[in-house]
């Protein structure tokens, strides 16, 4: 039997850029190295694009968009390629979650179902529900008629990061090509390979040429440009906070081009005393902040337990924290894998030491491991007695950290939660249903779950308050993101 091994080994990643249906390297020459997180090893070269590639790209994008090759077809037409586009995803369902742990560094189990899973779904989703959009005419008076209707905006820019880098990609590029635009994909620098198979495929699922570009390289240069560049009527950016940003005044700068942003989190946990299922909600907490090694938007890495429970559920929390102890991404069993890079390692290992010495007791983990592989990985770390005003309390970790809080009422806990710059995810657990319903309310997050922590599917949305960024990923909402809104008079004779 072949193993994850032996597929490894004989993979050829392709790094050249996708421009107008064809695999280019940067104008300039210039490739930057793709390491792997699991164990150092190169993945090979990719095209450093900049301002150059990015001018070609959006070259191709415009001209495919105003020759109508794409938008010009029937949304039926465009549900078909995009079906195909899906189902040839999971066809090559192995080789794109193999590229994605060896690029990633996230367990092999959960590429094939979360990432490759997820991602296929969104693209067929996105393509099933196109051809059932309907317009609107509205109720003017009867010597006119009003149509309001919903056009693509044109050439959308995606940004993405490197934490989902197909589910990402997939989340922003399937909504806008279902509405018929035109896309110039910049995958992660950390993270680039599966973001380039996907063009190839969606070109063998009949995605015309110069529909559908990728263009790796840095944020500064790739990433930059097509921020700032006038042809771009669109951006859907997922990153940090600090980049969104800039990628707003940067699109105040140029051509105030649509910029949507979904940003980094801070969520919230919180467990009252009357919890209906104590087991359940240890497990969802400690699942849910190390899944995907901590590196997710919404890990709930602040969890408000209610004192009188507190130490019991420390108890049990620490019980199950091995089961996360971070092991080879390659072999199915694995839950944790490595984290991206040696800048992201660098960048957990300085909070954990700022949780040591900023007071917080250090329950579990807080090293890292599996140094002799070459990769970069870190146990699975749980601080005790945190206070809301320490830095491990209010920065976003993006690793396997989880931060643990108390409460006596439960308004105060929601207050302490609400105080960040964040909004992305919270949690209440209560078998109170009035208790439930009004701290759903008062918590200022764009997604509220109640007695669990995972609900997640293609149907909702997925998005921010506050500096957690403006926009909705995933649901009917996405179609916003993408169309403008056309009003047509028409006079009646
Ligand atoms: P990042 O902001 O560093 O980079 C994101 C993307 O932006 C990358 O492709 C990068 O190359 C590019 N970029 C960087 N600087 C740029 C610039 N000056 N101009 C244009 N593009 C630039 O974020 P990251 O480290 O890749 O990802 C982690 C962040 O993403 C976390 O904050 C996480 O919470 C957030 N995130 C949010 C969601 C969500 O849906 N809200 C989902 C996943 C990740």
């Amino acid at each position: 039997m072949t193993t994850w091994y032996d597929k490894a080994a004989s993979l050829q990643a392709d790094g050249r850029a996708f421009i107008g249906g064809e695999r280019v390297w940067a104008k300039s020459g210039q490739q930057f190295e793709n390491l792997s997180p699991i164990d150092g090893r190169t993945l090979g070269m990719v095209a450093r694009c900049d301002g150059a590639d990015v001018d070609i790209a959006v070259a191709a994008a415009r001209a495919a968009f105003e020759d109508r090759r794409w938008a010009g077809k029937s949304p039926a037409q465009r549900k078909r390629v995009l079906i195909k586009f899906a189902d040839l995803m999971q066809k090559h369902g192995q080789e794109l979650a193999l590229l994605e742990t060896l690029d990633m560094g996230k367990p092999i189990k959960y590429s094939q179902t979360v990432d490759v899973g997820g991602a296929s779904n969104c693209i067929r989703w996105y393509g099933e529900a196109i051809d059932k959009i309907y317009d609107e005419i509205a109720p003017t008076p009867a010597d006119s008629l009003a149509l309001i209707t919903r056009e693509p905006v044109g050439v959308v820019a995606a940004i993405v990061p490197w934490n989902y880098p197909m589910l990402m990609a997939a989340w922003k590029i399937a909504p806008a090509l279902a509405a018929g635009n035109s896309v110039v994909l910049k995958p992660s620098e950390k993270s680039p390979l599966t973001a380039l198979r996907l063009a190839e495929l969606a070109l063998e699922a009949g995605v015309p040429s110069g529909v559908f570009n990728v263009l790796p390289g840095y944020g500064a240069e790739a990433g930059a440009a097509l921020a700032l560049h006038m042809d771009v009527d669109c951006i859907g950016f997922t990153g940090s906070t600090r980049v969104g940003k800039q990628i707003m005044q940067m699109a105040g700068q140029s051509n105030l081009k649509r910029a949507w942003t979904e940003l980094g989190g801070k969520s919230a946990n919180i467990v009252c005393a009357d919890c209906p299922d104590l087991d359940a909600a240890v497990e969802s907490a400690i699942g849910s902040i190390f899944f995907n090694q901590g590196e997710s938007c919404n890990a709930p890495s602040r969890l408000f337990v209610e004192a009188s429970i507190k130490d019991r559920f420390v108890e049990k929390a620490l019980a199950l924290v091995p089961n996360y102890a971070p092991a080879d991404p390659l072999d199915e069993s694995t839950v944790m894998g490595a984290i991206v890079d040696a800048t992201q390692l660098k960048t957990v290992m300085g909070y954990i030491e700022a949780g040591k010495s900023g007071g917080a007791r250090l329950l579990a983990g807080g090293k890292q491991a599996r140094t002799e592989t070459g990769g970069y990985y870190v146990e699975p770390t749980l601080f005790d007695q945190v206070d809301s005003n320490m830095t491990i309390a209010r920065e976003e970790i993006f690793g396997p950290v989880l931060s643990v809080l108390s409460f006596t009422d439960v308004q105060e806990a929601v207050r302490q939660a609400n105080a960040t710059q964040y909004g992305l995810h919270a949690a209440v657990w209560t078998a109170d249903l009035s208790k439930a319903i009004q701290t759903s309310r008062a918590l200022r997050a764009g997604t509220v779950h109640v007695n669990q922590y995972d609900g997640d599917d293609i149907t909702v949305p997925f998005g921010g308050y506050k500096q957690s960024g403006n926009g909705r990923d995933k649901s009917l909402h996405a179609f916003d993101k993408y169309t403008e809104l056309k009003t047509t008079w028409i006079q009646i004779g």
